[in-house]
């Protein structure tokens, strides 16, 4: 046997798996076809977050007018700084790497039997495997990629020059972070959402969706929800056909980014001769110790289904390296998810409408973020906070839009994975003046009601 563990993939969740395994004593190798890191470091979290952080910081420097002079992106060194940024956290990842005896594979791996795993022509022997092969975006019939000027999100954020006219196909996560990119660097963005409303994704309460698409349109982002839509022709325009409910009209752009329909890697992976079972749409089924149907076999992250985040990527490598070395550990219940748009957004738990479907009895509590005085300081005061308690004061879901939510949520996610109630947030003190001070005046006001 050559090794205890071989994880196929080194994207967040094949690196997480491989480190795990390895710090409880496992002889490691991960092969990655691409670039270590994968889509979250290369091509998604970190890339895109680094633009939005600097278009953001230009938004900041406009809107307030005690600062004088113009503000302007170099894009060509914002470029230069995210490829920096990409190699230093590939660096990190690298050295960990070494430090604890991974071996690192470069090839393309393929599986045909239990306990072996091809890659360069050579067959390698193994007790234990991790799929950590992700995700990759469809190409759906209505929205036909070409590469050109009908994109996914990252060959977008690559383009050389980005066009004037932009339309983005999904008003979900992917679709709201980039229009405010777009709309930051001055480009006509449009968003075609099928749903009623915008970011129509589990877990995002629909008034934090409707703050939401307030500012972006502020910005001068055009929204259409409710909408059917197609592409019928992508020549040196893309065109499409768009349908509401009461009307059809045509919308036109030099460039779309289709944000929707993404499918698991497995291709050279054959999960039938293994015994690995999957969903309709070829997700690969398991359990919460990131177990599939073959017990010597683990699978992590996007090719493991939904949610498809890096947050939860990132705990099943570590659950399914802790449960190849003898550690009886589980998901966590909670997995907060973060959107970086104009105004951040953190949501943990279910929202009001999913409790309330589910025959659970929730109380809403809120506070708006002009009430804490820092978002004041940082010129921010717009958003709120919303928790939903149990009768027992016990948190069941959190929701806050504005300056911090992607910090402040995280703190929210700890007090519902521990079951702590607001009595127990109450007894917490919280520096001043901060953000989270918010969720001091949560406690606060669920206990003893409004005092101002
Ligand atoms: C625009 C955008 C922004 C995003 N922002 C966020 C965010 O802010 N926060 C967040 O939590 N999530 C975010 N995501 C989602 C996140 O990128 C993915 O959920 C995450 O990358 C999944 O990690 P993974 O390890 O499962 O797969 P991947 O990152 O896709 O890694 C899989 C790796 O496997 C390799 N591979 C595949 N097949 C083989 C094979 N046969 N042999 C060898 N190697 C193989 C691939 O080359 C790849 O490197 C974003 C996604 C997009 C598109």
């Amino acid at each position: 046997m050559n090794y205890d563990v071989v994880v196929i993939g080194g994207g967040i969740g094949g690196l997480t798996a491989a480190i795990r395994s390895s710090e409880l004593g496992k002889k490691v190798a991960i092969i990655e076809k691409d670039e270590l890191g994968g889509e979250c470091l290369n091509r998604a979290c970190i890339p895109s977050k680094t633009l939005i952080d600097a278009v953001k910081l230009v938004s900041k420097t406009t809107k307030s007018n005690w600062i004088s002079g113009k503000v302007e992106i170099d894009y060509d060194r914002l470029g230069v700084f995210k490829n920096e940024i990409i190699k230093n956290v590939k660096n990190s990842f690298t050295s960990v790497l070494k430090k604890y005896n991974i071996d690192v594979i470069k090839g393309q791996a393929s599986v045909k039997r239990e306990g072996e795993v091809e890659v360069n022509g050579k067959v390698i022997t193994t007790d234990m495997m991790v799929i950590a092969t992700g995700s990759e975006p469809l190409s759906l019939a209505d929205f036909p990629l070409n590469g050109r000027n009908v994109v996914d999100p990252w060959t977008a954020m690559n383009l050389p020059s980005l066009p004037n006219n932009i339309i983005i196909v999904g008003g979900g996560v992917a679709g709201v972070e980039l229009a405010t990119l777009f709309r930051a660097m001055n480009k006509n963005v449009t968003i075609i959402e099928l749903m009623p409303r915008l970011l129509p994704v589990p877990g995002i309460d629909i008034e934090v969706a409707n703050e939401v698409k307030k500012r972006l349109e502020e910005k001068g982002v055009k929204i259409y929800l409710n909408t059917k839509s197609k592409i019928v022709k992508s020549d040196d325009k893309v065109v499409f056909t768009t349908q509401t409910p009461s009307s059809t009209e045509e919308v036109k752009g030099d460039l779309a980014v289709i944000t929707i329909g993404r499918k698991p890697v497995t291709n050279g992976i054959d999960l039938k001769a293994i015994k690995v079972d999957s969903d309709q749409r070829g997700y690969i089924k398991v359990d919460n110790k990131a177990r599939t149907s073959n017990p010597k076999v683990y699978a992590v992250g996007d090719v493991a289904g939904v949610p498809l985040s890096a947050t939860k990527a990132w705990r099943q490598g570590i659950i399914a390296g802790d449960n190849i070395g003898g550690k009886n550990t589980e998901m966590p219940k909670y997995i907060p998810s973060s959107i970086f748009a104009d105004l951040e957004i953190g949501v943990v738990g279910q929202t009001a409408e999913e409790l309330k479907k589910a025959g659970i009895d929730a109380r809403e509590i809120k506070v708006l973020m002009r009430e804490i005085p820092r978002a004041w300081t940082l010129n921010e005061p717009e958003g709120f906070l919303k928790v939903y308690v149990d009768s027992e004061g016990k948190i069941l879901g959190a929701n806050m839009v504005g300056e911090g939510a992607t910090e402040v949520i995280n703190t929210l996610a700890l007090a519902m994975e521990l079951s702590l109630k607001l009595s127990d947030l109450y007894k917490v003190q919280f520096s001043h003046p901060t953000i989270s001070e918010v969720i001091t005046e949560i406690s606060q006001r669920g206990i003893y009601g409004e005092i101002y």
